[in-house]
């Protein structure tokens, strides 16, 4: 079985067998130039030393996780010579069910078009606006071309989220859902849903990239995913970036190389986006000791749960863990439980949290983005922590008022110290809310 542009790692001088109409790409794995080591899959450099094994060969310890590379190594990958349209009886058509709102078919059919003029394009759209349904003509499109689709994003959570609704959408495609600890294995496909360290097996092999979040830890700031991805990309290949909260840097960069970029301010329900309310809330940080915060505490959380299920976001998780027992003993009728990035029962636990199990659900930044619960409000306890930037703030505020036809939920700052990404974030939210209103672009 052949994956058309999957790097596999053989050592120098061997070759592979292809069959007719394909083609091999081989690099070599690490490149020494003067002192340096270059490392040709993630683009790191470091000097000689740093890396000779007691062998006397060189390696790369950055991606050492996706198999190890020496300098007896080459990465090599299989390729077509051409993409084929699929023929009349094979075409797909998006099986969704619902109905793009005027806005948004106006961006999906932009999208459209920026895949057949070849222009990349950033879509800024906010949270809850239904980015993803946004899509599915493009991949309509793409997929009866005969082209080769990857969807990333940095975060596992949003793969899993976004993975059914894809496959829903699109029953008679090849799809994939790969990121670390994922079941499935290896196969060929059409459309691959993955997390964008995923990218990093591939070399010159889609024709669309879509990127996800793309300004979600860890792939901002972080070179080698950056890196990764662009190699994935065919030299004539298109991107797509998605956005709530596009960094500078990636709108500076959209609008230097000329690309497309669309925005939408407004939510597909035609509801603003929540404003937050400002909570001074002295000695947050000892909540479970301090009576006095605490009660004034209880007190939002009661409120909040007369018209709404609440999550907790915590700066982090020791906070988090101490805060969640002192709620399971303070409002004992209620259901309580507590998620991050090393809970074993994550997925589990956001699971039942959809289907309404959990009253109250605390959680570090892990959920700041890409996951949908109805009928939530949300409490950031902290909101001065370093952890919560602007645009996490923005993220955590978009949680709130996403599904149903009846807006229940609050979203509460509850800090000690205002700071610019707190006052920054609200000035965003508002902005988009106006320009929403008067019913216009950004
Ligand atoms: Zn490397």
């Amino acid at each position: 079985m052949t994956i058309y542009g999957k790097q596999e790692i053989i050592p120098a001088g061997e070759k592979i067998a292809i069959a007719e109409g394909e083609f091999v790409i081989s690099r070599k794995a690490l490149e020494t130039e003067k002192s340096k080591l270059h490392c040709n899959r993630c683009g790191s450099r470091f000097s000689l030393r740093e890396v000779r094994l007691p062998s006397g060969n060189l390696y790369c310890p950055q991606c050492v996780l996706y198999g190890r590379l020496t300098d007896r190594d080459q990465l090599v990958s299989i390729h077509r010579e051409e993409s084929d349209e699929r023929p009349a009886k094979d075409q797909i058509s998006c099986q969704w069910p619902g109905r793009l709102t005027n806005p948004q078919q106006r961006l999906a059919d932009e999208l459209v078009k920026c895949w057949a003029d070849r222009q990349n394009a950033l879509l800024w759209a906010v949270t809850g606006s239904g980015k993803t349904e946004m899509l599915f003509p493009l991949l309509e499109r793409a997929l009866n071309d005969g082209r080769k689709i990857a969807l990333a994003t940095p975060r596992i959570d949003v793969c899993r989220e976004l993975y059914p609704r894809i496959a829903a959408a699109f029953t008679k495609a090849e799809l994939l859902l790969r990121y670390g600890g994922s079941e499935d294995q290896w196969r060929k496909f059409d459309l691959l849903v993955c997390t964008t360290h995923q990218l990093l097996h591939f070399y010159q092999s889609f024709d669309l990239l879509i990127v996800d979040e793309s300004d979600a830890f860890p792939y901002e700031g972080d070179p080698l995913l950056e890196f990764g991805t662009l190699q994935s990309l065919k030299p004539e290949g298109i991107r797509v970036c998605l956005s709530a909260t596009p960094t500078e840097r990636l709108v500076r960069t959209a609008e230097q190389e000329g690309w497309q970029i669309l925005r939408l301010p407004q939510r597909y329900h035609r509801r603003p986006l929540v404003l937050p309310e400002l909570v001074f809330l002295e000695g947050w940080r000892k909540l479970a000791e301090k009576p006095l915060p605490q009660l004034r505490f209880l007190r939002i959380c009661q409120q909040l749960l007369k018209e709404s299920r609440v999550l907790i976001f915590c700066p982090d998780i020791s906070y988090m863990l101490v805060l969640e027992k002192m709620l399971q003993v303070k409002l004992s009728g209620r259901k309580i439980t507590s998620v991050s990035a090393k809970d074993p029962l994550r997925e589990e636990k956001i699971l039942q949290m959809r289907n309404n199990h959990w009253d109250i659900l605390l959680c570090t930044t892990v959920l700041e983005r890409g996951v949908t619960f109805a009928n939530v409000s949300v409490i950031v306890l902290g909101a001065e922590h370093d952890v919560f930037t602007k645009s996490v703030l923005v993220q955590i505020a978009g949680r709130v008022d996403r599904k149903g036809n009846r807006q229940n939920g609050r979203v509460v700052f509850c800090f000690q110290e205002q700071t610019s990404a707190i006052r920054k974030g609200i000035k965003e939210i508002r902005q988009m809310n106006r320009l929403a209103q008067e019913g216009c672009d950004l």
